[in-house]
């Protein structure tokens, strides 16, 4: 039976979440997709909590909508008998860095958390760590759960990389894959597009070409007629072609 994962962006119209240099409910869905991407890819099933820019809620209320979206959220996620809901969040307040919240630390809270800093280190991305936070609503649901804050939506470089596709796509690898270790999936890594600007290493070095090509021209000479010619001719291209060098016979 295929895994199933609850993947909620946070937030959602008209609470956009933590506003600063980026907009954190925008930047959260497009986290999401890209990560519901890469379970799917995994033969992974998911919820998508949110998949627009409004909450689950019409309530025209703000107060009223946040409390309602929050509930429906969290009634979905109950009613999924999913493997694992992650809650993709960024953080603000004058900070920098990332960090996983948990109802419960354990050994997949920390897998997933260490994927995560895996890919943001390089980057000099600080680890704020993993916190319990059992008062946090989301985080009360009955399947696994973690809450990732990625980033500050108020920190110049924070907010830069997460306005960056690349950088992006390669968080919804780090996390995707934390999350197939949590749910006991294993990773596969994503086809790298082929590289049409890399030339390839001419597998016969020239000068040994020329070397064999001499000996055909000596053969070609002592040929019986134009079809043993031609096939002699045919082969010295071969080595040509497997050297990296021009053909001269058509
Ligand atoms: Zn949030």
């Amino acid at each position: 039976m295929s895994k199933i994962v609850v993947i909620g962006a946070g937030h959602g119209l008209p609470d956009p979440g933590a506003c600063g240099i980026v907009q954190e409910y925008k930047v959260v869905l497009q986290l999401a997709q890209l990560v519901e991407e890469v379970l799917k890819r995994h033969g992974v099933k998911t919820v998508m909590l949110r998949t627009g820019e409004r909450s689950l809620s019409g309530a025209a209320d703000l107060k009223q909508n946040k409390r309602e979206d929050l509930e429906r959220r969290v009634a979905i996620s109950n009613q999924s008998s999913a493997d694992f809901h992650l809650e993709l969040h960024m953080n603000a307040g004058g900070g920098t860095g990332y960090e996983t919240l948990c109802y419960s630390e354990n050994e997949q809270i920390r897998t997933l958390h260490n994927s995560v800093m895996q890919y943001l280190r390089p980057f000099n991305i600080r680890d704020r760590g993993i916190k319990i936070r059992t008062d946090v609503r989301v985080l009360q649901v009955k399947v696994k759960v973690a809450l990732l804050e990625c980033l500050f939506v108020d920190h110049p470089s924070d907010a830069a990389y997460m306005k960056d596709s690349a950088f992006l796509s390669g968080l919804s690898e780090a996390i995707g894959r934390g999350v197939l270790a949590a749910i006991g999936v294993a990773y596969v890594p994503a086809k790298q597009p082929t590289t049409t600007t890399q030339k390839e290493e001419p597998k016969m070095k020239q000068a040994d070409a020329e070397k064999v090509i001499a000996y055909l021209q000596a053969a070609w000479k002592e040929a019986k007629n134009a079809d043993e010619q031609k096939e002699i001719g045919r082969l010295a291209d071969e080595v040509r072609v497997v050297a990296g060098m021009r053909k001269v016979n058509g």
